[in-house]
């Protein structure tokens, strides 16, 4: 059986950042990834900003997976009133998932880790202080054997709960994508667009996201919690009811779940690591998991390098990768969460009225997490949401 420091499940970004850092640190890894082609289909409205390109130190290396570059953002409210925002220097990105998934990838094949596609990870089984885990790939089935395994499994993840830690998280804190690429509509197509209505899209947003000249993905988050009908359907009236959209084709149809809350306090396991979505890693505001995926990735491969060094795999060892992670990331994606809490128990009404008392770089600010408290200040105004209010305050 082939023996090896790190397995890692899952090569979207938070497999594949785990995988890159162990083997800059001279770990023997494999990556295995259940897709024929990593990053493909895309699930994803593929959207990344300039500072979490940044953060993920890939800015500025190469552009073959940027395919519009955003400088402006319209946020509209219900009565379809927006605030619009101009910057003078590139904001972010809409990359191409399937170029920039197996460019990630590459980097970590690069740096010395065996990446395999099409290789399905389908049991695991603790043994002598290892985990000897059962890969499967076209009907042939062998078994590998890790010090660590990275349960960098995506959304629907399975191999966390098969090593005991269970991730399963309230319904109330999952959101339901569904999204066409479009092409043939009339959009800016340097704009990224957001769409809020309590109604049409309840309990998150429809996106219009450029990908080119007349090109988008154009999609929508809702909460299961509060639907009435499929996110399709709510799509399909999104865009039945804009005409810019409505006589356009559809070349590609995309779905999926993001986890938008339900951070986890205990993300190991003797022998185990989880991150990116599979450990809840998304800002809970607009659902973006890119970077956060990588970042979680990131310090799962520190923290699995460390053990390695330590020749401890132990729940108490590897919990130090919950400090560092809440330390990094989580206390700020917290914060994120009330802020979504507020947003969501707003009424139509409010989210009107609050178009006349948000500028766009308050909007941008609060996105990330910073400077809740003036937002709990300007819902203060009006009366009737200082209870809320309290919950930023
Ligand atoms: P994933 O990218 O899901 O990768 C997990 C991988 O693990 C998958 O490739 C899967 O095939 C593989 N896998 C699963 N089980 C196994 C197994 N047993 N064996 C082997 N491999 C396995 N985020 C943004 O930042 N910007 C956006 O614009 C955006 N839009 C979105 C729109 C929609 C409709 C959806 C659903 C999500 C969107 N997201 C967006 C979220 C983003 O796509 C995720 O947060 C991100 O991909 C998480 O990365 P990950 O590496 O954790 O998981």
């Amino acid at each position: 059986m082939e023996e090896y420091d790190v397995l890692v499940v899952g090569a979207g970004p938070a497999g594949a950042a785990a995988a890159k850092v162990c083997a800059e640190a001279g770990l023997k890894v494999l990556d295995v990834e259940k897709r024929a082609e990593i990053g493909s289909p895309k699930r994803c409205g593929e959207g990344l900003s300039k500072t979490s390109a940044e953060r993920m130190g890939i800015e500025g290396t190469d552009n073959s997976w940027k395919r519009a570059v955003i400088t402006k953002v319209g946020v509209y409210s219900p009565n379809e009133r927006s605030v619009d925002m101009k910057f003078d220097e590139d904001q972010g990105y809409i990359i191409d998932r399937k170029v920039f998934d197996k460019m990630l990838a590459e980097k970590a094949a690069e740096a010395g880790a065996k990446v395999v596609a099409k290789t399905d990870a389908i049991a695991f089984e603790r043994t002598d202080g290892k985990v000897v885990t059962t890969l499967k790939s076209m009907g042939k089935e062998w078994k590998v054997c890790s010090k660590i395994v990275v349960a960098a499994d995506g959304v629907e993840t399975k191999t966390a709960r098969a090593l005991g830690l269970e991730t399963l998280m309230k319904s109330i804190d999952i959101c339901s994508g569904f999204q066409y690429e479009m092409v043939g509509i009339d959009i800016d197509s340097a704009k990224l667009y957001f769409y809020f209505h309590q109604d049409k899209y309840p309990g998150g947003y429809a996106w219009i996201f450029p990908k080119g000249e007349g090109k988008a993905n154009v999609g929508i988050g809702i909460r299961p919690t509060w639907a009435k009908k499929t996110a399709k359907e709510y799509l399909d009236d999104f865009v039945e009811s804009h005409d810019f959209l409505k006589k356009g084709s559809i070349t590609e149809v995309n779905s999926g779940g993001v986890p938008v809350g339900g951070l986890m306090k205990d993300m190991v396991g003797d022998n185990l690591i989880v991150a990116g979505d599979a450990a809840h890693h998304v800002n809970p505001i607009h659902g973006g998991g890119i970077a956060e995926a990588y970042v979680g990735g990131r310090i799962a491969g520190e923290v699995a390098v460390e053990a390695v060094k330590a020749n401890d795999f132990s729940k108490g060892f590897l919990s130090r990768y919950n400090d560092k992670w809440w330390e990094e990331r989580g206390k700020r994606l917290n914060g994120i969460y009330k802020l979504r809490q507020v947003v969501e128990s707003l009424s139509n009404d409010d989210l009107d009225w609050l178009v006349d008392e948000l500028n766009g770089d308050d909007i941008i600010s609060f996105t990330k997490g910073d400077a809740l408290k003036k937002f709990g200040k300007i819902l203060l105004k009006r009366p009737k949401l200082a209870l809320l209010a309290r919950k930023l305050l």
